[in-house]
């Protein structure tokens, strides 16, 4: 455990001290519509986590309320993933829909103590009725109904009798509450639709807010834990449970914050899409976020357990730097794996003074790797060596082979240049070189003095392998959706080299690649005929690298900090706004929550929504740009105004540019402070939707991919995205993705 308790944990142990829980049992409760990622790691490791630091239990239980959207597939996967962390959910996996009719039998019990009713309102009525933040709602005409009337609706509702959509039950709270989610919630609607568990059993399906807290009492949970998302659903976590009049103990929910990570999509229904669209693989893509993907690239589960650690628990959202969690995989591989050689693009190097072959022996890991081993390294006449370790021109502080520069072959001996072969196009094809012998490393007498050592392979014994060199999925740093798909992010190499004793001695799964990075053999196309590595992560940072090197990149602007959560509650202004924005505005709770916790956010934002109405638009841009730019100065010091602002986003909002150039041209507005309409006629940046102008770029793009082409109507779809891509590429981003979508899709029928 760590060493400063965070806040969940300092409530556990008061409740334990106080003697509220004798015994703490918390719950990991996914739905099963998807793969988990890497947020869901974050929650396995708080349940499971406290569980065990508290020598608890927490249940596994797939929280299966929507038949529509679920699968065994899912499932599954689930499991396989907490188990491939390290936790333990003991004999069971649980499920709601188990719970049905205990569930059913407990709306009921409402129904009996006329706490909850049947609704015959349309969904929009329903809505309207509700009311908003500043007015309260009014209530249902149907709320009359007696109890014996919601009696036999309700079960009739259940037999099947009605069409989706036209009762639902409701608890009956308080149609003027300040939370606008106790107005009235829905407990039940109907849904004639096959549950991949229950079957056709059921044609009402509980709502998460009903079947949630029940559940959770069902199996006697201490401590319901889950994302910020849910604050305002535990005072309806709190009245259903208080209203039934259940024995206690009972169990509480507390919140806390969800983990987002730069450069990556974290949501179930985001992630599917990419799948379906074939952009990936399939869910094990190595490039997801998800943990299968993780797993089938190569990251360890310990690396992961490390990674929610580091990032810690808080109450406030925050955005990771994704190069944290390749730190964490960097240290934990770098403790465990052997070192070998591998060249990925070979240039043949042909030693002229070197007869008949010999073995090296070298040790698999460097001296401060507290594990042993060795391998022979065959050795011989024809070697190769990395085509950019040998260059004819080089710049000043290149350390490696040239004309004039020796350098020492890791493990061997040191080689100089003496001839350079090219072929008919100039183009380097091989290296007369020759080696010193009293230079064999670990007995160098040789007195030569070199400035690196670079990896290499004897041509007769190296085995041939495919490399798979991922790169991010995404280029940008908050990542919309395929147009900001990173087109490099995956790299084949078919015939790499490698050093034999990885292929035939098998030393691990993982390796360093020495130079190049660490890697591990691919669990599913790997065979002893055609083996195939995935490159896991570099040995350093290269993005870093690349974002200072090129001057208009983002400014990465991720917390590193290990935040340990403290309890801050909204104060009552804070609350008012929070309501406002998700009920009235429809904002989602993060960003409703960012804005209302934030008093310079919040009142940027109503200054630029009194210009626009546009609440959505403008409050992603508050709390995403906005936001970014006042973590480094106050507003008097911003170049923009909030009009400004709105100015954008009414043209994002009647597509006079894409998305894409909301950006940029925000990042024009912070540098020059000038308009935006301005800066927008200057540049041209005004978004094309029209297709006359949209055809004839697809139309060059198709002529020139003809491989392409027939790929893709071979079947390989994924290949859309490319030309989409392409096109987007073409226009410098200007072109309406929606209108190169279709026509892409149209012209490659
Ligand atoms: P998604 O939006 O990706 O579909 P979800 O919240 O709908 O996620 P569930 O399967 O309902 O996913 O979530 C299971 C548990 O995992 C919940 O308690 C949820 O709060 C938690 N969880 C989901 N995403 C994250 C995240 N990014 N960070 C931390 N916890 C998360
Ligand atoms: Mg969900």
């Amino acid at each position: 455990m760590s060493e400063s308790k965070d806040f969940l944990r300092t409530i556990v142990e008061e409740d334990l001290k106080s003697g509220k829980n004798r015994e703490i049992i918390t719950r990991f409760p996914p739905e099963p519509n998807g793969f988990p990622h890497i947020g869901h790691a974050k929650s396995i490791c708080i349940n499971f986590g406290i569980a065990s630091d508290y020598q608890g239990h927490c249940n596994l239980r797939m929280d299966d309320t929507n038949p529509t959207k679920e699968d065994t597939k899912y499932v599954e996967a689930l499991k396989d993933a907490v188990q491939w962390l390290g936790f333990d959910w003991g004999n069971k996996v649980y499920f709601t829909s188990d719970y049905f009719p205990k569930i059913y039998d407990y709306a009921k019990e409402l129904i009996k103590m006329d706490k909850a009713y049947v609704d015959s309102l349309t969904e929009e009525e329903i809505r309207e009725y509700r009311g908003t933040v500043t007015e309260s709602g009014k209530r249902s005409k149907y709320a009359k109904r007696t109890i014996q009337e919601n009696l036999d609706l309700f079960e009739r509702m259940k037999k099947g009798e009605f069409k989706d959509g036209e009762h639902v039950l409701r608890a009956r709270i308080d149609m003027s509450a300040a939370n606008m989610k106790m107005r009235d919630p829905l407990l039940y609607r109907i849904r004639h639709a096959h549950h991949f568990r229950a079957g056709d059993e059921w044609s009402i399906y509980p709502m998460y807010d009903f079947a949630h807290c029940l559940s959770d009492y069902i199996e006697g949970i201490s401590h319901s834990i889950c994302t910020l998302e849910f604050e305002n659903n535990r005072d309806i976590y709190n009245w259903v449970l208080d209203t039934l009049g259940l024995e206690l103990p009972r169990p509480y929910q507390y919140e806390f914050a969800r983990l987002n990570i730069n450069y990556t999509v974290m949501s179930k229904r985001k992630l599917l899409e990419l799948v379906n669209s074939g952009q990936v693989s399939g869910w094990d893509d190595p490039r997801l976020p998800t943990l299968a993907g993780y797993r089938r690239r190569g990251y360890t589960p310990e690396s992961i357990v490390n990674f929610c650690d580091q990032i810690g628990i808080a109450k406030a959202n925050s955005m990771v730097d994704v190069s944290q969690l390749e730190f964490c995989i960097r240290d934990d591989l770098n403790k465990k794996v052997p070192r070998v050689l591998c060249v990925l693009d070979p240039l043949k190097v042909t030693i002229e003074n070197y007869e008949g072959s010999e073995e090296i022996d070298a040790s698999y890991y460097p001296h401060d790797v507290p594990k042993e081993g060795n391998r022979a390294i065959p050795f011989s006449r024809e070697i190769y060596i990395e085509s950019d370790d040998f260059m004819e021109n080089p710049p000043k502080g290149y350390y490696r082979l040239t004309l004039e520069q020796p350098v020492r072959l890791r493990h061997g001996y040191i080689i100089t240049c003496k001839e350079v072969i090219k072929d008919a196009d100039g183009n380097i094809i091989e290296i007369k070189a020759t080696y010193n012998p009293e230079s064999k490393s670990g007995s160098d007498s040789s007195g030569i003095k070199v400035k690196s050592a670079i990896q290499w392979v004897s041509a007769a014994a190296a085995k041939t392998i495919e490399v798979r060199l991922y790169d991010r999925l995404f280029k940008d740093e908050a990542p919309e959706g395929i147009e900001d798909i990173n087109p490099d992010s995956l790299q084949v190499i078919k015939n790499a080299l490698i050093e034999p004793a990885v292929i035939t001695e098998k030393p691990d799964e993982r390796f360093q690649f020495e130079r190049q990075g660490y890697f591990y053999a691919d669990p599913i196309d790997y065979t002893d005929e055609k083996p195939v590595f995935n490159k896991i992560v570099g040995l350093k940072d290269s993005w870093a690298k690349k974002t200072k090197a090129t001057e208009n990149a983002p400014k990465v602007q991720a917390k590193k900090v290990h935040i340990d959560g403290e309890v801050t509650a909204m104060n009552e202004a804070q609350k008012v706004l929070f309501d406002k924005y998700t009920g009235e505005f429809g904002l989602n709770s993060e960003v409703a929550n960012t804005l209302a916790r934030d008093e310079d956010l919040s009142s940027f934002y109503e200054a630029s929504l009194s210009v626009l109405n546009s609440p959505v638009g403008l409050a992603n841009i508050v709390t995403n740009e906005v936001a970014r730019e006042l973590k480094q100065m106050q507003v008097s010091e911003l170049k923009f105004t909030a009009k400004q602002i709105a100015e954008l986003v009414k043209m994002v909002d009647d597509e006079t540019i894409s998305n894409k150039i909301a950006k940029q041209l925000f990042e024009e507005m912070v540098k020059t402070g000038e308009n935006p309409t301005q800066i927008v006629e200057e540049k041209g940046l005004v978004q094309i939707s029209d297709p006359a102008k949209i055809e004839p770029i697809i139309d060059e793009i198709i002529a020139k991919n003809p491989d392409n082409v027939a790929k893709f109507k071979a079947g390989n779809t994924k290949l859309l995205g490319f030309f989409v891509g392409q096109a987007l590429k073409a226009t410098g981003g200007k072109a309406n993705p929606k209108v190169v979508n279709s026509l892409v899709a149209d012209k490659l029928k």
